[in-house]
This record gives structure tokens, C-alpha cells and sequence, in this order.
């Protein structure tokens, strides 16, 4: 999950490491920390986020090579002890790590029981410590990381400095993203392509388990495990400054709530890509099924396409956990469509199930936010969000847009059997960005009702058929960022025991919006009402049936059916904002969270 970055060049590498680290904050935020080498390391590690650590750090670190980090705690709480980067036990070699080392605990023993000794709980100091031991033996760098990584089990994107070593970083991967990239000479690892697309015009994607060497004059060299040199071409990195900046809002997740109108339309499936998407369509068209993978709000997403290929294009869809279904010995036929979600393209589990794909001969489909990313590298065909750098770490435009791609494949899959139904809701989605402006001037109004709801400790979110996909995301969303416990449910499944919940100071979202649902929710809000529950129900513009038995109305324009959950997703994204801001939480930077799953 934790960021990464590295610099060597002929220019100062201070700069660069901590702009590549405000960059990369939103991967994690328990500690952060750089070395520097000039001559000899410097060290500086901090708990905390990165403001804490440029408050500890001299003004100016002289030295054109580094490493830094930005960490998410597996093993080891954080503390300035566990952060990154890590001195090794003779000094010799710093080194930073995103991923987890699995056998830790055993290699560990092994290393404690020939005299060496630790100073943190990490599972990464071991893998340093065990890379240190075998250069002791081997006195070659390179070998000692290939005879360590031998060794370990798990996921690692490893930067290493050595302290008597100048103008070099060593650098592997295998499961944890890693990228390189270059500009006039000045040359930088990183995590993702966002910590370095200010700095850098080329990019480079090393495979599992390549070595990297970094070099101030020399470039970036590339071997592969067997220690074989290996040539690996650079790609264009399309530069850009902007992502970083909130603009006028308080909030990355703010601003991106607000972006919707403008992420959805750039997710509009253009004209231009027509033949493309025609291939792809004929191609799900003879699959016997579509298996969706997704982790969190990806799988919600999932859920919602469920719903809509289902109903649409009458093809078998199943919804899975990517982290499940990649262990639990699944039935995958050569006739599946697996069609795996992610933003960031990097999501551990998902990436590991859609390999799993792979292997089996499915047919696989990416839907992803971020171009070049793991994701879109291993399936076979690839639909992009262009939804713009996601910061917030709890998910929105991703969200919508994700729905909107899926709604869209199902409307391209359903074309020759619903023609009518197909253009009338390619147009309905066409006016959808307007209909979003009208929710968001209601952020006001919503923060009303934030200040009179958000100092309950649980709320519950109802939603049948599409909006049940829809109820799950908005108690998602409240729970990730204001930290109040919340539960989706499907309507009618209340009954079967969340009712018992139910009291006064227990209030329910109700979802209702006017297809063939609306009367069964309208009783499931009288049936909570009965239990002194207030309801806030989220209704469609002229319901005034739902909008007289609520307590509480927010009310969304009028759309077609299929289209409900782009629009009816964004009060209740409002609403988990400003609860949170009421209850002083950081929304963007939440606790125990970070964007992109990068670890199992
Ligand atoms: N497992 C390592 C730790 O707990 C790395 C975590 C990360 O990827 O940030 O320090």
C-alpha cells in the first residue's frame, strides 16, 4: 500500500523525494521517512504524515541520491522505530519496502540465532537484514538480493541505498507495483506514476522479479532473476503538475464529489472507439458467463453491473470478492468473461484472482482508472474510467464512473435485442452530468441534515433491487471516513434481523426511487418508523407519497431506472462528507485506510 520514491541525478534529490511523497500520501500516512546519500546516509524517519516529517527535517540534505517512504503498517505499529526507510544491522545498506514478507518470523529466528540483532517489528527489516547477511557471505550487492529474495515468501517493492556506495539505488519488485522513469538525466524509482509524472517524460515497467540499478551518470540498467541483463523500452509519461491541487475545495474527496459531472462525461464511451468496443462486445456476447471480480467499492460497482447485464443483456453474471475468489478453488470455464474492477489497477487480490483467470483461459476484461497499471498489462482487453488522479482515499468519481462503464457495456451487449431501450438510455445518460449539478447544490442542505444525524453511533441503509448495490456503497462511505458504524441491506432482508437494531437514536437511510420497489420500501419505512426509527429516505423529484411518510427527504431528478445509482450515490456521498467534517475527521487522510490496496 505505502509509497515509494527514489531519485538520483545530477540535481539535488531532497526536493524531489518530498514533492514524490506529498504525491504519494494517500498510499499511506502511519510514518514517512527519506535517506540521503552523500558520502555517507543520512537517516530521518518520522510517525505520522509528511508534514510531520518536513517539521523534523534539516532544510537542506546535500546529496543527489535517495530514497523515501510512505508507510502503511502491517507488522509493526506505527512508530518512529517501524517507519521506513531501514538501516540495516552493520549500516551498510537502507533500504525501503511496500509489501509483506510472510516467512518473516521464521528468517527472523534463523538471523537472531547468528547474533544479529533488530531495532524494529517489521517484517521489512528482516528481508534488509537477510539481504546484509548474504552480502557478508557474498560481497557482491547484486548477488546478496537475488540469494535474500530467494528466500522469501510474500509481496515486495524494494529500494536499497548502500552507505559506501554513491549515486546508486538498487532496486525489485514481485507483486507490489514499481516503476522507473527519466528526464535529462535525472533518473527515479517509484510506486506509481503519479509520485514522479511532474519530473519525469519516460517511463519504465519492470516485470516481477527484474533488478533495477539506478545510476547518477550511468542510467537505469535492467536484469532479469537469473542476473541476465535485460532491455526493457521506456514509454512516454504524459507530464502533469495539476493533481495535487484541491483548488478551491477543503478536501481531495470534496473536489471529487464535485468533478462528477465532468468524470462521468470523460467516461462516455466515444464514437471513436466503436470498432473496439464492437470486438469486445461480440466477444462477451459468446462467453456462457461473466464472472466480476472487485474488492470494496469496486465491488459494489459489480454489484450494480450485476443488475443491469443481467436484466439487460440476459447473460449469467456472478459477483465475487477478488480475495476469495482466488483461494476458494473456483469453478472457471475457457467460456467465462472475467471481468476484474480497480482504480488504481494495483489492487493485490484482484490482481491475483484475474491471473487465476488467466491460467484457466477465461477471457479477461480490466476496468480501470489508471493507465499502464498492472491491471490493464494482464487482461485482454481493458475499459478505461478517465475519471482523473483519484486522491480521496474513500472512493466517489471512481465509483460513478465505474457504474457508468458497466452500464454502458450492458447497453452495447443489449443493443440488437433492445434498440429502443439502448438509445433512449445512451441519451438519458448523455443528460446524467446535468442532473448531477442539480444534486450538488443541494451539499448545503445535506450538511443540514449532517449536523442534525451525525452524532449517531449506527445508521442503517436500505435499498432494494439496483439501489441495494447503492445502500451498501453509502454505509461503505459513512463508515471509511466518519468512522460511524453502518450497514447496507437489501429492504426486505431487515426483517431477518437488522430491525432489532432499530430505535430512536438509530437512524436509517431509505433509498427509494419510483420502479417496481417503491411501495415494498414505503413499507419497510413505516415498519422502521413503528420501531421509533427515523428514516431519511433519498427520493426521485415528485414522489410525494415517500417524500410524506419520511422524516427526512433528499431529493434526486428524474432518470431512467437503469441510471438511478450514478445519480442516487451522490447525496450519500455528501452526506458521509459532511458527517464526517462535523464529527472533525480528516476525510481525505482517514484512519487505518489507504488508497490502493497494494497487500493481500
Ligand atoms: N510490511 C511493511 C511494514 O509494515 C511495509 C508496509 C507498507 O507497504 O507500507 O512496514
Amino acid at each position: 500500500m505505502c509509497g515509494i520514491i527514489g531519485h538520483t541525478g545530477q540535481q539535488a534529490t531532497q526536493q524531489f523525494l518530498i514533492e514524490g511523497l506529498k504525491r504519494l500520501e494517500y498510499r499511506g500516512y502511519d510514518s514517512a521517512g527519506v535517506a540521503i546519500q552523500n558520502g555517507s546516509i543520512h537517516l530521518y524517519k518520522k510517525k505520522g504524515n509528511i508534514a510531520a516529517l518536513e517539521g523534523y527535517l534539516p532544510e537542506k540534505i546535500s546529496g543527489n541520491c535517495g530514497i523515501a517512504h510512505t508507510r502503511w503498517a502491517t507488522h509493526g505499529k506505527p512508530n518512529n522505530e517501524n517507519a521506513h526507510p531501514h538501516m540495516s544491522y552493520s549500516k551498510r545498506l537502507v533500504m525501503v519496502h511496500n509489501g509483506i514478507i510472510e516467512n518473516y518470523q521464521m528468517i527472523k529466528e534463523d538471523l537472531m540465532a547468528k547474533g544479529i540483532t533488530f531495532s524494529s517489528d517489521t517484517d521489512s527489516e528482516v528481508l534488509l537484514n537477510l539481504i546484509d547477511w548474504e552480502f557478508s557471505l557474498t560481497h557482491d550487492l547484486i548477488k546478496a538480493i537475488k540469494n535474500a529474495l530467494t528466500q522469501v515468501e510474500g509481496s515486495y517493492a524494494i529500494a536499497i541505498i548502500k552507505s559506501d556506495e554513491p549515486n546508486t539505488i538498487y532496486a525489485c519488485r514481485n507483486g507490489s507495483p514499481l516503476i522507473l522513469g527519466e528526464k535529462d538525466g535525472e533518473y527515479f524509482i517509484a510506486s506509481d506514476a503519479l509520485a514522479i509524472n511532474a519530473f519525469a517524460n519516460q517511463i519504465y515497467y519492470p516485470e516481477d522479479k527484474d533488478l533495477a540499478i539506478v545510476h547518477a551518470s550511468k542510467g537505469i540498467s535492467f536484469m532479469d532473476e537469473n542476473g541476465v541483463p535485460k532491455k526493457i523500452e521506456s514509454e512516454e509519461l504524459v507530464q502533469t503538475n495539476d493533481h495535487a491541487q484541491k483548488k478551491d475545495f477543503e478536501d481531495f474527496m470534496l473536489k471529487e464529489i464535485f468533478e462528477q459531472p465532468d468524470s462521468l462525461r470523460r467516461s462516455f464511451i466515444q464514437p471513436s472507439a466503436s470498432s473496439d468496443i464492437d470486438h469486445l462486445v461480440e466477444k462477451v456476447k459468446a462467453c456462457n458467463r461473466i464472472i466480476v471480480l472487485g474488492c470494496g467499492t469496486s465491488w459494489h460497482a459489480g454489484l450494480i453491473g450485476k443488475y443491469l447485464i443481467e436484466k439487460l443483456a440476459r447473460i449469467p453474471v456472478e459477483v465475487e470478492y477478488a480475495s476469495e475468489f482466488r483461494y476458494r478453488h473456483p469453478v472457471i470455464q475457457s467460456s467465462d468473461l472475467v471481468l476484474s474492477i480497480s482504480q488504481s489497477g494495483e489492487t493485490a487480490d484482484t490482481l491475483a484472482a484475474n491471473r487465476l483467470a488467466r491460467e484457466n483461459n477465461a477471457m479477461t476484461l480490466g476496468i480501470c482508472n489508471v493507465k499502464r497499471s498492472t491491471l490493464t498489462r494482464e487482461t485482454d482487453y481493458q475499459l478505461y474510467l478517465n475519471a482523473g488522479a483519484e486522491i480521496g482515499v474513500a472512493s466517489t468519481k471512481a465509483f460513478t464512473s465505474q457504474v457508468s462503464i458497466l452500464t454502458q457495456l450492458a447497453l452495447f451487449i443489449a443493443k440488437e435485442r433492445k434498440e429502443e431501450l439502448s438509445k433512449n438510455t445512451m441519451q438519458a445518460l448523455e443528460a446524467l452530468p446535468a442532473k448531477i449539478e442539480t444534486v450538488l447544490k443541494q451539499s448545503e442542505a445535506i450538511k443540514q441534515l449532517a449536523l442534525k444525524y451525525a452524532l449517531a453511533n449506527h445508521f442503517l441503509f436500505i435499498g432494494r433491487g439496483v439501489n441495494y448495490p447503492v445502500a451498501l456503497e453509502g454505509a461503505l462511505k459513512l463508515k471509511e471516513i466518519s468512522y460511524i458504524h453502518a450497514e447496507g441491506y437489501p429492504g426486505a432482508e431487515m426483517k431477518h434481523g437488522p430491525i432489532a437494531l432499530i430505535d430512536y437514536s438509530f437512524p436509517t437511510f431509505a433509498i427509494v426511487t419510483d420502479d417496481e420497489n417503491r411501495s415494498k420500501m414505503i413499507s419497510n419505512i413505516k415498519e422502521i418508523q413503528a420501531r421509533n426509527g427515523k428514516v431519511i429516505a433519498l427520493i426521485q423529484e415528485g414522489d410525494n407519497e415517500t417524500a410524506q411518510v419520511a422524516d427526512e427527504v433528499i431529493s434526486i431528478p428524474n432518470t431512467m431506472d437503469e441510471l438511478i445509482p450514478i445519480l442516487s450515490t451522490v447525496p450519500l456521498q455528501l452526506f458521509s462528507y459532511h458527517a464526517a467534517k462535523i464529527r472533525g475527521c480528516n476525510v481525505d487522510q482517514p484512519r487505518n485506510l489507504a488508497k490502493s490496496v497494494t497487500v493481500e
